[in-house]
Parts: structure tokens; C-alpha cells; sequence
């Protein structure tokens, strides 16, 4: 057993049991409720380490469900969503969720997005980052401001480093756009992606060995990026 309490909010049984066996069976203790009002009573009784949360409930609009919670509470939300809906994804990580999972979706893609939901939040109420990245070939070294690839080192320029390094450091989860462009451009930058989108081009080119394919961060269409788990 872990400790992990996770609360499913979802009013289809189907996707509701089929997630819940995902979890019981990786030893996370469950909790499920079927409307916004019954999530909210489980949410300040049992106090959860994750709310798993469809936006369509049958009471009230998941994205105010978000703002609700997030008035009294830190605890990490990870939405639920029908695919295509890339302006209810964009909105929910707005309103301070901190991560989707598009529906449908595998066992383990719900599991990795649990624990790095759950990794983050440890790392945030403990004020520790982890400056090391490493996944397969690349390494990312916060502390040394180095980027290798297979023990080489990668030229980037001090905005490419900046968009990598935040990228590394919340590896699994998703950064929108104007997340990644507020952290390198500053508050005031124009919130159009073209610049972004260069950069990356640019970063893909030195460190994936096909961009169009990669394997270090991935597009998340009309959302932004993530950067693959570290191991
Ligand atoms: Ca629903």
C-alpha cells in the first residue's frame, strides 16, 4: 500500500469504475463521488492527496468546481477531458488545475500523470527542487546550467536553456504557452506563440533525433508542451 488517497469526481460509471480499478490495483486508496457538491463534502472530510475531475458533472461546471477549491485548498486537480476541447484544457490549468488527461486514455498514461501530480506537490510544500534531470540520452543540470546529450554537451541559447530548464524541472506535466512564455519573456510579453514555437523548433533541432518525432518534448496541440518523465 501506498498512502495516496485519490478522489475520482465523474458521473460515468464506466470511465468512474474503469479508473478506479486502474488505481486500487497500484494500491491507491479511492474515493469517488458523482457531483461537484458530493466532491466538495469528500474534499474537506477525507482531505485527498489528488482530485481526478471530469469537467461535465451533472450539478455544477468543473472549471468553477476548480475555482471553488482552489480558494482553501492546494490539493492537486487533474482533469478529465474529452479530446478537442483544447479551450476547456487551456481554461482549467487558468483556474489553477495542474494537469488533463484527455479521454479516452491507457493505464499508463492515467498513472504517470497521478504521479507527477503527486510528485509536484511533494516537491512544492517541501520547497525542494530537483536540479537533475535525466531521461534516456539528455541530462539537464540546473545547478550547472548544462544540457548533455549522450555526455555531450548542447549549445543553447540563454532563452532555449530557459524554456528547457523549466520544462525539466516539471517534467510529466503539461505547461501552456503563456506559462512558458510569461517564465522566459517576462509578464508583459505578447501573448502570440510565434516566438515560442521558434525556440522550439530550434531546441528540437539540437536535441531530438528526428523533431518531427520527439521523444524529449511533446506538443500538446493548442495547449503547449511537456517534457517526457525523468528517470
Ligand atoms: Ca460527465
Amino acid at each position: 500500500m501506498n498512502d495516496y488517497h485519490i478522489l475520482v469526481v465523474e458521473d460515468e460509471r464506466n470511465i468512474r469504475n474503469f479508473i478506479k480499478t486502474i488505481l486500487t490495483s497500484n494500491n491507491y486508496t479511492v474515493l469517488t463521488a458523482t457531483t461537484g457538491e458530493d466532491a466538495m463534502t469528500l474534499l474537506s472530510s477525507r482531505c485527498p492527496d489528488l482530485v481526478l475531475l471530469d469537467l461535465g458533472l451533472p450539478d455544477t461546471d468543473g472549471q468553477m468546481f476548480i475555482q471553488a477549491v482552489r480558494r482553501w485548498s492546494q490539493v492537486p486537480i487533474l482533469v478529465v477531458s474529452a479530446r478537442s476541447h483544447e479551450r476547456d484544457k487551456v481554461m482549467a490549468l487558468d483556474f489553477g488545475a495542474d494537469d488533463y488527461i484527455t479521454k479516452p486514455f491507457g493505464t499508463s498514461e492515467l498513472l504517470a500523470r497521478v504521479r507527477a501530480a503527486l510528485r509536484h506537490a511533494a516537491q512544492r510544500s517541501s520547497g525542494q527542487q530537483i536540479s537533475l534531470y535525466h531521461c534516456r540520452d539528455l541530462t539537464v543540470d540546473a545547478e550547472k546550467r548544462r544540457v548533455q546529450l549522450s555526455g555531450s554537451d548542447i549549445h543553447l541559447t540563454q532563452n532555449e536553456y530557459k524554456i528547457v530548464s523549466l520544462l525539466a524541472r516539471y517534467a510529466g506535466k503539461v505547461l501552456t504557452y503563456d506559462q512558458i512564455i510569461q517564465h522566459v519573456w517576462g509578464p508583459n510579453a505578447a501573448g502570440d506563440n510565434r516566438i515560442l514555437r521558434v525556440n522550439m523548433a530550434n531546441i528540437r533541432r539540437k536535441l531530438e533525433a528526428n523533431p518531427a518525432e520527439p521523444q524529449y518534448i511533446f506538443t500538446e496541440i493548442g495547449v503547449g508542451y511537456r517534457m517526457a518523465e525523468g528517470e
